[in-house]
């Protein structure tokens, strides 16, 4: 690969995609970027990196930001706690480094939440330092470029390939990461026919020579995830709905949620349940959607209940107000469409 790394850099400065954190090496954008980017495909990162940069721009902001303004920024992106991670690592950087971000590896790495890949696309990004970011875009690359059949979910297939890129890494570590990074990204892609003809890696890569990309990476099969089934219940009166804050910890904790319970229930239960809530008037059969999580899948049916009247007038808001004061996580965002619609 080694003979081929010009080519890929060239190609790179050439065919980069224009991204708002690529216009300048700024730790910081790069730092937030590359969290989001962890979870979510480049398209749907740009608008919550813009949303997230115009609230926090820099890091005393983000060390001094609340846990609810923080998580509405980050609603819907998922896994909450690299947002509050987030703000840990600002305070740290605001306490042992007088807000500045810190230069080399060995200090981006004790930061909360910072582990190897991003502590190695910080420093080799912003500050040029020799690490290799090792991703399953830069394993899919390596395996199909020299038809290596070690497992990837192994953690010694990804020291192996580190090691090995990182024997080979240029002059400009930063550029060569991104590099293989977008490679992954664009040309030699997951699902489908990587698009070999205009690779820059082609005339060394085993894969395009046998014809033979589908064979890699290999890697352990996805296990089945556990499904739980569960009862929302939309409560509506006035024109307002209920929502709440969910328990401080587990699962979405301190987000916010519709009611729910665990188990499929009928519309009688779904009354008794709902006279916490006020007297209920009607109950209406909304949508069924499942949401997936890493190792869960929630079954979720949803109910309108209008009330009549209700036990406590504080608890409930506004569509408008829900919207823009309380982070509600993406499992529950499709039942807040639903509402908008029944509620026009
Ligand atoms: S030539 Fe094809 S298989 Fe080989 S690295 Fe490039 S895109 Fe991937």
């Amino acid at each position: 690969m080694q003979d081929y790394i010009s080519n890929l850099e060239e190609w790179f400065l050439e065919n980069r995609r224009i991204l708002p954190w690529r216009k300048d090496k700024n730790p910081y954008h790069v730092w937030i970027s590359e969290v989001m980017l962890q979870q979510t495909r480049i398209e749907a990162v740009i608008s919550y990196y813009e949303r997230f940069m115009k609230e926090l721009p820099d890091i005393p902001s983000l060390a001094n930001v609340s846990e609810d303004k923080l998580l509405k920024l980050w609603e819907g992106l998922g896994y909450y706690n690299r947002a509050r991670n987030l703000k840990k690592a600002a305070f740290m950087i605001m306490e042992k480094y007088g807000g500045v971000f810190p230069t080399t590896y060995a200090e981006i790495i004790q930061l909360p939440g910072i582990g190897e890949y991003t502590a190695s696309a910080i420093s080799s990004i912003c500050f040029g330092e020799n690490q290799v970011t090792v991703d399953g875009n830069v394993m899919r690359v390596f395996t199909r470029f020299y038809n290596e059949s070690s497992n990837i979910s192994k953690d010694s297939t990804r020291v192996m390939i580190h090691d090995r890129l990182l024997s080979m890494m240029s002059f400009d570590p930063g550029c060569f990461n991104e590099g293989m990074m977008e490679l992954g990204e664009v040309i030699c892609i997951p699902n489908g026919m990587p698009k070999c003809d205009i690779c820059p890696l082609k005339k060394g890569c085993l894969s395009y020579q046998n014809s033979n990309y589908y064979l890699f990476p290999v890697k352990d099969e996805k296990k089945e995830k556990e499904e739980v089934e569960m009862t929302v219940i939309i409560p509506i009166w006035e024109g307002k709905t209920l929502v709440r804050k969910r328990r401080e910890v587990g699962l979405l904790h301190n987000l916010y949620e519709f009611p729910n319970v665990v188990g499929n229930k009928c519309v009688e239960e779904v009354r008794a349940i709902s006279e916490e809530f006020g007297k209920v008037a009607n109950i209406k059969k909304s949508i069924c959607y499942t949401h997936v999580f890493t190792h869960k899948k929630w079954k979720m049916q949803a109910y309108f209940v209008f009330l009549e009247s209700v036990n406590c007038q504080d608890m409930f808001y506004r569509i408008s107000d829900v919207e823009e004061h309380f982070a509600l996580p993406a499992a529950f965002s499709p039942f807040l469409y639903q509402l908008k619609e029944e509620l026009k």
